[in-house]
């Protein structure tokens, strides 16, 4: 895998898409994920997803503490039994400055497999939990900017926008086709 691997950021359409199932478990899978890992610490992230680097492929990477121990690696992750709910602050490394008050569940269990192919089974609480939830969002092309309140939106508006010309620019060809394009 010799492409330069870097981060995207909205409103690139590849974080819309809905991401594939991993069927095969081989090394350039696994050296994605070590490529992920850098860039999420090069970053200063707690959290990064395979789209985020233009891979729509159902896989997270995460380390809530920093930790080299802490690092994890999610494929095909699929969350059940939420309980209760509650709101915290969250960033996200393709929404550069921006921040939001975000609900999520509270404890969640997340069943998915490692970089074997292995089953994966844990039930967590708090920031784990949260950080899951925000990443699973990222596989189904929902972003933080998707879940933020209206308060929210309106504190951003400027940086939103900001985001938003930048990529226009970078992006001329998006331009044209932008009127055509269907709301779905
Ligand atoms: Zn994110």
């Amino acid at each position: 895998m010799n492409e330069e691997l870097r981060i995207i950021v909205w409103p690139d359409p590849r974080l819309k898409k809905i991401s594939e199932p991993v069927k095969e478990f081989t090394p350039a899978l696994r050296e994605l994920a070590n490529r992920m890992l850098e860039l999420m610490r090069q970053h200063k992230g707690v959290g990064l997803a395979a789209p985020q680097i233009g891979h729509n492929i159902r896989m997270f990477v995460m380390n809530h503490s920093g930790e080299p121990n802490d690092a994890r690696v999610y494929v095909n992750p699929v969350l059940s039994d939420p309980d209760s709910d509650e709101t915290g602050e969250e960033g996200c490394l393709s929404l550069p400055e921006i921040n939001a008050q975000i609900v999520r569940h509270k404890t969640l269990r997340i069943q998915a497999q490692d970089l074997e192919g292995n089953p994966i089974d844990q039930t967590e609480t708090g920031y784990i939990a949260r950080i899951w939830q925000h990443e699973f969002d990222h596989l189904n092309g929902v972003l933080i900017t998707d879940r933020m309140g209206l308060g929210d939106r309106f504190k951003n508006r400027k940086t939103l926008k900001e985001l938003e010309e930048k990529y226009a620019a970078e992006h001329p060809e998006t331009r044209s086709g932008k009127s055509k394009k269907k709301k779905v």
